[in-house]
């Protein structure tokens, strides 16, 4: 008799033991239906056979398996990757299995679904409700409850727009296929340094073997081009491509592009994607039909069968780090990913990660390098402001050499980036008569003004309040002041100062899905917009050839908090920002404002001495032992009751090990002390490479219990500190 030992998507149960009822085949990663107590549920086989371990008390006692899904079984080494991540970051196995099962409705079998689209009639009455979900759910189509989410209401406000004509139902198919992109589709011809570069990733991809490649390219070098060809080469090998970018934004300009060269987009996965579009994707995935996949973070645990080739695109972004649930880096499970399946991993970045470049110096991953923009396009000039020697009119933001080079660069038709990563109109909000500010109930952090929507909002948890006229403590009315300023202040001053120039704010409020996103660089592209104000959003990957100066308002404000990355971060931020002027034909100019000048960040970025800054950073990264000399693992403690989260922190701290090369501080309340109301304490832990940090965690928790309401997750290799 066979027995199966499954893993169910039940982040609670470890492996479970099954029996293969007589007439059912199974094999190792056949994704199968089992009972849980009264319950069907899914679960991946594991392992086929007979298992020594299980004490012979007869397979009656084992229960039988109800069925097979149809779906092609989880390839050995997706299944390798998924024991790879649990165990290197700590977190259940069928947690790892669900980012692969990502879509339980392509499991579900059925080719059609019921999708509902605007007709564009009005319905009867248009409460302000029925309104607002109109308004935002604009020309889309979807299931009742992805229209609720888009349109903010319930789903009953969507069944009654339904019943009143205002939507129509469409039936969709879920499996028809892809088109297939074409590698000859159209010729690029690549310069000298290019060509180079793109014949040795082709190279890699042809000899079918695991290798890590830094594509080291400054901004504007081709990049992208250059590992094209790389993704041709996989094509006519018959092979599968995924694609890893760091932002959804991205992925808009980045289908069009793919498409100029390669005759069709390539099949995109992200968090916007509508059921039916996610269901599709992944039983195109499964069965190794979608060819090029271009997704976020979660389309690297997806099945395909026939990985060729890997690409992480602005490999040093840290919205690579995924902070909750399981919490990796997807740029290194890529490169485990590549391993596992025996095929190259290119990392793309003008600015690589100190970790990445790491690796490189061990000889461990090729270093590819395209040192020139393409086609004779300079790097800008970088200019330093001062702030302390040429500050801004009282209340305003913008310094007046910046002003200035803002007025010459309008004059002559080109558009201006202003860069400021904080949203909002003003980080914080205050009382003139008493002083009262506005906190959000649910976190230590305070209420952030917008502007734009008239609202005080929490960027934690996303709690909002519309702002008030009168101050909630004292009464009075028209007291509130805002302090600081916000990408929304910044616009503010820049209508006030060039009234006629169009603006347009770009941050996650303003661009939330990939079609916002296309519509902002069809805009500017189209020259319909002079001045952007924009937020981190705004750093990556776009090319506007027109945008020939960037100002940056506050080059100090990543550098404040001072975590362990925040100067290499300020640094990949700002190059990345000034990489973004003078693409095109004309020369493009950076200005930077700073309170500090004389620090060696500011200095290596008014220099362009990245070597410099590298080798500062990792000599200074030496010393302290810290990543990738030596490495952390944070535990975070949360409860909704306080006593209970520190009572908990307490007992873990009292039993951390002692060990050589292993050091544990805390437990402290976090930085970030309550969090979507809940009460958090921190312990970080910090070891020597040559530590098995892994198996010293697991025996240290497993020796401690703490109530079910108390949250204890691990964070291995932390990126955030809060
Ligand atoms: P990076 O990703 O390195 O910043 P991109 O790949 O975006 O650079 O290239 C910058 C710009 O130069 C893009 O508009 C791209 O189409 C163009 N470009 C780069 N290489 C070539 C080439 N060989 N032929 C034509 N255009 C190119
Ligand atoms: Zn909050």
């Amino acid at each position: 008799m066979t027995r199966a030992r499954l893993i169910l998507l039940n982040a609670a149960l470890g492996p479970l033991d099954y029996r293969v009822p007589h007439g059912m085949a199974v094999e190792p990663g056949q994704i199968v239906v089992a009972p849980l107590g009264p319950r069907p549920m899914i679960g991946v086989v594991w392992e086929a056979g007979s298992f020594p371990d299980v004490p012979p008390v007869g397979d009656n006692r084992l229960r039988p398996l109800l069925g097979l899904i149809d779906a092609p079984p989880l390839p050995a080494p997706l299944r390798r990757l998924i024991e790879w991540t649990a165990d290197y970051y700590l977190a259940p196995p069928a947690a790892v299995l669900r980012m692969a099962l990502a879509s339980m409705s392509a499991l579900e079998g059925g080719r059609t679904v019921i999708e509902y689209r605007p007709t564009g009639a009005l319905p009867e009455r248009l409460t302000p409700q029925r309104a607002q979900a109109l308004e935002r759910i604009g020309e889309r189509q979807g299931l009742v409850r992805e229209l609720a989410a888009i349109g903010g209401v319930s789903d009953a406000v969507i069944r009654g727009l339904v019943k009143q004509g205002a939507f129509e139902p469409v039936e969709v198919s879920t499996d028809h296929p892809f088109p297939a992109p074409d590698p000859a589709h159209a010729h690029v011809a690549l310069n000298g340094e290019q060509q180079a570069a793109a014949d040795r990733l082709v190279a890699h991809v042809a000899a079918a073997r695991f290798q890590a490649v830094l594509l080291d390219g400054i901004t504007g070098s081709g990049k992208t081009e250059v590992y094209f060809e790389a993704i041709a080469q996989a094509m006519r090998q018959g092979r599968q491509v995924l694609v890893l970018l760091p932002e959804i934004a991205l992925t808009e300009p980045f289908l069009t592009r793919f498409a100029a060269r390669f005759g069709c987009a390539p099949v995109a996965w992200h968090s916007g994607l509508r059921q039916s579009e996610r269901r599709r994707a992944w039983r195109a995935i499964s069965r190794g039909e979608a060819r090029v996949v271009v997704g976020a973070r979660s389309a690297l645990f997806l099945p395909y069968p026939n990985l060729g080739l890997i690409v992480v695109d602005e490999a040093h972004e840290t919205s690579f780090k995924q902070e909750e649930g399981v919490r990796y880096h997807a740029r290194d499970v890529a490169v485990m990913r590549g391993l596992m399946e025996g095929c190259p991993v290119v990392l793309a970045s003008a600015t690589p990660a100190i970790e990445t470049r790491h690796q490189v110096e061990l000889g461990r991953y090729e270093e590819i390098k395209l040192p020139a923009r393409y086609g004779g396009a300079e790097l800008p000039e970088i200019v330093g402001i001062d702030l302390t020697q040429d500050p801004p009119d009282r209340g305003r933001w913008l310094a007046p050499p910046l002003v200035k080079a803002m007025q010459e660069t309008l004059a002559r038709g080109e558009q201006i980036l202003l860069f400021l990563n904080r949203r909002g109109y003003a980080p914080l909000t205050l009382c003139r008569h008493c002083g009262y500010r506005f906190q959000c109930p649910n976190c230590s952090a305070w209420m952030v003004e917008h502007r734009l929507t008239r609202r005080l909002a929490c960027h934690h948890c996303g709690h909002s309040v519309p702002t008030p006229d009168t101050c909630p403590e004292c009464g009075q009315q028209d007291v509130l002041v805002a302090c600081g300023p916000g990408v929304e202040r910044i616009a503010d001053e820049v209508k006030a100062l060039f009234p006629q120039a169009r603006t347009a704010i770009v941050t996650s409020d303003t661009l939330w899905s990939p079609a916002r996103a296309a519509a902002f660089v069809r805009d500017v592209s189209a020259g319909a917009v002079d001045i952007i104000v924009g937020t981190q959003l705004v750093t990556k990957g776009y090319h506007f050839p027109e945008l020939t100066l960037v100002g940056v308002i506050d080059a100090d404000l990543g550098l404040d908090g001072g975590d362990l990355r925040a100067a290499e971060r300020t640094y990949q931020q700002i190059v990345q920002v000034s990489g973004r002027a003078g693409r095109g034909e004309k020369p493009g100019r950076v200005f930077i404002q700073t309170h500090a000048p004389a620090v060696p960040v500011m200095r290596a970025l008014l220099d362009g001495d990245e070597a410099a800054f590298f080798a500062a950073e990792t000599a200074s990264r030496r010393t302290a032992h810290a990543p990738p000399f030596g490495r952390f693992a944070a535990i975070i403690i949360s409860d909704t009751d306080a006593a209970l989260a520190r009572e908990t922190a307490r007992r873990i701290g009292n039993a951390a090990p002692r060990r050589d090369g292993l050091e544990v501080y805390g437990p402290a309340e976090a930085p970030l002390a309550v969090l979507r109301g809940r009460h958090r304490y921190r312990l970080l832990v910090h070891a020597r490479r040559t530590v098995e940090l892994q198996a010293i965690l697991r025996e240290w928790l497993s020796s401690i219990d703490w109530k079910a309401s108390t949250r204890v997750s691990v964070d291995v290799d932390p990126y955030s500190f809060v």
